[in-house]
């Protein structure tokens, strides 16, 4: 296992740009989720007051970085652009989307250790919204397979209370989803439809959820469900 801190030396890992902050002193700090390594902060120096490392420190760029870890501090030395995922830019909406995965990954993943998992699900989901797929779909199943990893989502096939497997109307809330028998007041309301859905943006393979995901279906399901799920983040705390 790679330790918290890393060991002096040099270090090549595939990942991406997940924050970056600017000092003018500094120069800047950023972010990087990579391979093996997990998100871990380091320091991108300027080259006369000029960012030599191009777009490859922009979030949402993919690229083979190069870095050194001193006594003190990791700094990125060379990074080799693998993906900018351009065309992500070309729509506000499938940016917007995108930003608020990096967002959320930032300020939920662990630093300091591996997790290969969820980069490979922030991987494939910036995939899905280059292909076209609605990206309320796509930040759901992001949001609900983040949660799955750290073994915290709900499940959408069984009641949290009494553990029958939900077949017709269940209710969403903080706790899980509950049957209609063991209900409470309040939650989101959902019929078998709404559920079913759910379940198959959570589950479904990648290469199935980019065709699913581009059949009519509304996003108001998947809006409602990715607020009801954030909550769920604070149980790692
Ligand atoms: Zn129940």
């Amino acid at each position: 296992m790679i330790p918290a801190h890393l060991p002096q030396g040099y270090y090549t890992k595939t990942g991406t740009v997940l924050l970056r902050k600017d000092s003018a002193k500094e120069g800047q700090s950023i972010l990087i989720f990579m391979r093996e390594l997990g998100p871990r902060w380091a320091g991108a120096p300027r080259a006369n007051a000029k960012n030599r490392f191009g777009g490859a420190t922009e979030p949402l760029t993919w690229a083979r970085y190069s870095l050194y870890q001193s006594p003190t501090k990791l700094y990125l030395q060379d990074a080799e652009v693998r993906e900018d995922f351009l065309t992500l830019r070309e729509s506000g909406g499938t940016l917007l989307c995108a930003m608020r995965l990096y967002k959320l990954t930032a300020r939920e993943a662990p630093t300091g250790c591996e997790n290969d998992a969820l980069l490979r699900a922030l991987w494939s989901a910036l995939v899905q919204l280059r292909e076209k797929c609605p990206p309320a779909a796509v930040e759901f199943r992001y949001t609900w397979k983040f949660l799955n990893l750290m073994g915290l989502a709900p499940s959408y096939d069984i009641c949290a209370s009494c553990g029958t497997r939900l077949s017709g109307r269940g209710v969403m809330t903080k706790e899980g989803v509950f049957c209609a028998s063991c209900a409470k007041n309040g939650g989101l309301s959902m019929d078998a439809a709404e559920l079913a859905e759910l379940r198959a943006a959570a589950l479904l393979p990648h290469e199935k959820f980019l065709l699913w995901s581009k059949e009519p279906r509304k996003n108001e399901n998947f809006l409602k469900n990715i607020k009801l799920l954030s909550p769920y983040f604070a149980n790692m705390r």
